[in-house]
């Protein structure tokens, strides 16, 4: 029976990925990727290797969604050992499980092999302890932007704002000041801190720790990729103090 795997890709460090990724990245026959995997991994590719680009940049996408389920499933059933490689985790705000759906449902088994997602990578890099006994026993991942065409917002960050210990946040980074103002209408203070982690684990990978009143001002541009962490954990980093541009 064909078979497409899909794989997590981890978060950018080419080396965050599992034995079993890279033992499928170097027996494919076709690889379809995305924007946010380690591009480096492409080399170790097979070298009659056939590498298609899939990614989905803010605003503009290269392929929809429709067409890379159909490019998967024609590639399997030309009996070609397919890998479709996801940025971090496949199954966290990535497209892997429809991906999943559409092949079973037509005759094609589906692998999926976890990876190291963003969410808590990107807190991890900058010694954020976003689960930490006596500091924070819960955290929700949520996303920051959501399908306008939806009608509504999914995501109600003024009834997160004090249900969980820490919040991290995805694909924030155009709504970080709204989603700002909403926390603090929730009810969290001025005070908590927040770590905006941007590009972790790829070249130039840096975190801004600012304070959710300061974010709430509107004045800071967030660049992408960022994961956004908010709570009382991101204070608790050894490195909370030292590289602060922003805090008064
Ligand atoms: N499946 C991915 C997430 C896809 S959604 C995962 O598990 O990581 C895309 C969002 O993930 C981006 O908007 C950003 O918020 C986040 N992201 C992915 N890689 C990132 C990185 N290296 N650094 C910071 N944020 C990242």
């Amino acid at each position: 029976m064909p078979r497409v795997y899909v794989v997590g890709a981890g978060p950018g460090d080419p080396e965050l990925v599992t034995v079993r990724a890279l033992r499928l990245i170097e027996s494919a026959d076709v690889l379809v990727y995305d924007r946010l995997i380690p591009m480096e991994l492409l080399k170790r590719a097979k070298p009659n290797a056939e590498l298609i680009y899939v990614g989905k940049e803010p605003g503009r996408h290269v392929m929809e969604q429709g067409e890379i389920n159909n490019l998967l499933l024609r590639k399997a059933l030309e009996g070609k050992l397919v890998v479709r490689l996801h940025g971090g985790d496949p199954f966290v705000f990535g497209r892997g499980f429809e991906e999943c759906s559409f092949l079973i449902s037509n005759g094609v088994e589906c692998e999926v092999v976890p990876g190291v997602t963003s969410a808590i990578a990107a807190p991890e890099q900058f010694l954020i302890p976003i689960l930490l006994r006596g500091v924070s026993s819960s955290l929700a991942i949520v996303t920051g932007r959501e399908d306008p065409g939806k009608g509504f917002r999914e995501v109600d960050f003024r009834r997160l704002a004090t249900s969980v210990g820490t919040i991290i946040i995805l694909m924030g980074a155009s709504e970080t000041c709204r989603i700002a103002l909403e926390l603090i209408q929730g009810g969290l203070s001025e005070a908590t801190p927040v770590a905006i982690v941007t590009r972790a684990y790829m070249e130039n990978s840096r975190v801004l720790f600012i304070t959710l009143g300061e974010l709430a001002k509107c004045q800071v541009a967030v660049e992408n990729p960022s994961v956004i962490i908010v709570g009382r954990s991101v204070s608790l980093s050894p490195l909370y103090n030292t590289s602060n541009p922003i805090r008064h």
